[in-house]
């Protein structure tokens, strides 16, 4: 259902209004009378005749027509009747400011599930409750206590939490940012932030989506609708505090290394939302977003009249990996010519410091027109020539004259550039305290982009013998059995298209010979109990075996070892297994998060994974350029390519690898954790070998 009402109504109800200063029911009632908002405004209150010249009512059904929307601020024990009043006069949108619901406990959640129980038989959309309001600028609505309407803006705004949204407002008010409208969702009990995305994705006075969020209700829908949406409107998070991934008891490599923020890290790239890590970085972020054209490249310029300024900007460009323009040759004549002759008139351009605003017109009008330039950051520090307000108005001009590429300016200092910073607010173009938030708010511009190009996801299919894996996965969970062993974890693989190497078990040392003899040198013996996690901790692996009496004698000095360590193993025998061709080891493993399913991994493997943590994540299903981002990601890539004369591994076959694993845990849901550790890759046109692997089941 649309939440059109909570934009634009017609008419508002104030339940709880009151008369008494520093009540939210006067703050509210106050604020949305004095916001200049040009509906009706319908205060209940029992006992008051009017509040602030406006005619109290009793109940709603007295009013005698409809209040379109209904703010709740009276306690809790008394909304649900609220909302069955509103479900009879034909109410269809409520903000419950009331706290006192699901964030006390237990009664306090009924009493909300209740709420929505009856809201939702009535077509009743709720906002809150235990939330600060609703404020829409474009209709003059301040349906809140968090203060006064702010300017009119292009960003939409949705948070988790009330308070910090009072901090937000007072900043932008400090900082003369607009907003198209605030929610505070608070419990979000009906309408949560997907809802609300959606609303602002849909509303014409909405540019940027930006909010602060504690959690994500379902994280599957979120990650599909975002990334939807973002190929729109931008969409800027603050979001703080984990998942329960974190917290499960983790038996791979993969689970114990996918913190609780990795699989957020995850949703977020694949949606393309854009992570803000403070206040100030998303307002740094969303005022470009909503006033300025997209960058259509990484290419910089900085204009400046202080040379240390214009390097600390030049260093910004590097160390964020966009490009130092370089100005074609008409740009350098034509600023040469305009320009005193102590002037650099490369980037960046230096108009010294005793430049005039026309310096910086005439130079930046240049820049905007050469076709190497995709952005222009503007640096001035008040020297004793410059006057920051003419130079601001001069900048102003100009951008509106050439409006198709990004201007970001940064006037250094406080009160001599006040006035231009001033210039700058009104014009709408936005300023940053350093040169440093600048150029990282022209690279997020620029990743952006590159997100909203970038080719269409394809995820590959492998033919595959899923029935086989369907029956072993089936049988372990029939027998209660979390943990699949090594060699069914290795037919599972075999089932999706891996190679394993070949081996059997054997239950005495003459056996394990036989085995060997028949598989040929040199042969691999491996401690084989499912009790034991990590073979190689309790040396249970010996590789290079040689002949047969080595294969005799280690076995009998594992059956006379391990036993001793391990008291409790239920030991079955050993695993005679064909040793692999030397390659590089590689974990690709898979945890599962209970908001966004399958979170796979790719890294440096063998017995180090833990200690090194060179590791990246992607959320499945992979498709091939995923999978090969995924291993650029990670330091491993540089060896993996070849260093140092070496020659470089079969790159290709880890992603397919990848592809083929994501492709598993996509199709058995049952899959909670698994890792192939390691994968030993050779090089390329060799194959490559799931050398270990383990998997965790559950129904
Ligand atoms: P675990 O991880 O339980 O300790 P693995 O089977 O992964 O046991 O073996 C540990 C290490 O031994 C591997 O990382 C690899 O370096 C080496 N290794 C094990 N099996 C083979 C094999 N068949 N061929 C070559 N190397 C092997
Ligand atoms: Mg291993």
């Amino acid at each position: 259902m649309s939440l059109e009402s909570f934009f634009r109504p017609k008419s508002v109800a104030v339940v709880g209004a009151s008369r008494q200063k520093g009540k939210v029911g006067y703050e509210i009632l106050t604020n949305m009378v004095s916001s200049g908002y040009e509906g009706k405004v319908f205060p209940v209150n029992r006992s008051a005749e009017t509040i602030e010249g406006l005619k109290c009512y009793p109940d709603l059904t007295s009013i005698g027509e409809t209040p379109e929307l209904v703010i709740v601020i009276i306690p809790a024990r008394f909304v649900l009747g609220i909302i069955e009043e509103c479900a009879k006069v034909g109410t269809k949108a409520v903000i419950v400011i009331t706290a006192g619901f699901k964030e006390i406990g237990e009664e306090g959640r009924k009493l909300e599930e209740e709420l929505v129980r009856v809201a939702r038989r009535a077509g009743i959309r709720v906002i809150g409750p235990n939330c600060l309001g609703v404020i829409v600028t474009a209709s003059k609505l301040n349906a809140s206590f968090g203060g006064d309407l702010p300017a009119v803006g292009g960003t939409g705004y949705l948070s988790q939490s009330g308070a910090m949204l009072a901090a937000i407002l007072d900043t932008a008010k400090a900082n003369g940012i607009g907003f198209s409208s605030l929610f505070s969702i608070g419990n979000k009990a009906d309408v949560d932030e997907l809802d609300l995305v959606k609303a602002l994705a849909s509303d014409p006075n909405t540019k940027v989506i930006a909010g602060y969020l504690e959690n994500i209700t379902d994280g599957n829908e979120f990650v599909r609708e975002a990334e939807r949406i973002s190929h729109k409107k931008p969409i800027l998070l603050m979001k703080s505090g984990g998942t329960e991934a974190g917290a499960q008891a983790a038996s791979s490599h993969t689970g114990s290394l996918a913190g609780s923020e990795v699989a957020y890290e995850c949703m977020f790239t694949r949606a393309g939302i854009i992570r803000c890590d403070s206040i100030t970085q998303q307002f740094d972020f969303a005022q470009a977003f909503a006033n300025q054209p997209l960058p259509k490249g990484p290419r910089v310029v900085v204009l400046t009249n202080a040379g240390g300024a214009g390097i600390m900007a030049a260093d910004a460009i590097e160390r964020e990996g966009l490009t130092f323009a370089k100005l074609s040759k008409k740009t350098v004549e034509k600023l040469g010519e305009n320009l005193p002759p102590a002037a650099n008139l490369h980037n960046p351009v230096d108009v010294l410091g005793d430049a005039l605003a026309d310096r910086y017109e005439m130079a930046l009008d240049v820049l905007l027109d050469d076709p190497g330039v995709d952005s222009v950051l503007i640096l001035l520090t008040p020297q004793a020539m410059t006057d920051a307000k003419k130079t601001a108005e001069a900048i102003v001009k100009t951008s509106r004259a050439k409006p198709d590429k990004p201007i970001l300016v940064c006037f250094m200092g406080a009160s001599k550039v006040q006035a231009g910073i001033d210039v700058f607010r009104e014009a709408k173009i936005p300023q940053y305290e350093s040169p440093e938030g600048a150029v990282t708010t022209i690279r997020t511009m620029a990743d952006y982009v590159r997100w909203r190009s970038r080719p269409k996801r394809v995820v590959r299919l492998f033919p595959v013998n899923r029935r086989k894996v369907e029956s072993i996965i089936e049988r372990h969970l029939r027998k209660g059995a979390r943990e699949i062993g090594e060699a069914e974890s290795k037919e599972i693989l075999e089932a999706y298209g891996f190679a394993t190497p070949k081996g059997s078990i054997a239950t005495t040392a003459d056996q394990a010979a036989n085995i060997a003899d028949q598989l040929g040198y040199p042969i691999v013996l491996k401690i084989w109990s499912p009790d034991i996690l990590h073979k190689s901790d309790c040396g249970g692996v010996k590789v290079g075996i040689k002949s047969a009496q080595e294969v005799r004698d280690a076995f009998d000095l594992m059956m006379y070892r391990i036993p001793k360590k391990l008291p409790d193993a239920h030991i079955l025998g050993v695993l005679v297994q064909e040793m692999c061709a030397s390659g590089r080891e590689v974990i690709l493993g898979m945890n599962r998060d209970p908001h966004f399913g399958p979170l796979m991994m790719f890294g440096m493997g063998g017995v180090m994974v833990e200690v090194l943590k060179d590791v990246a994540f992607y959320l499945a299903p992979l498709t091939g350029d995923e999978a090969k981002q995924m291993l650029m990601n990670t330091k491993t890539y540089r060896i993996l390519q070849g260093v140092r004369g070496e020659e470089g591994v079969d790159i290709e076959a880890i992603a397919e690898g990848l592809q083929r694993l994501s492709q598993l845990v996509t199709e058995f849901p049952q899959i909670q954790e698994m890792d192939i550790n390691p994968f030993v890759v050779g090089l390329p046109g060799t194959t490559s070998i799931a050398v270990d692997a383990r998997i965790s089941v559950e129904k």
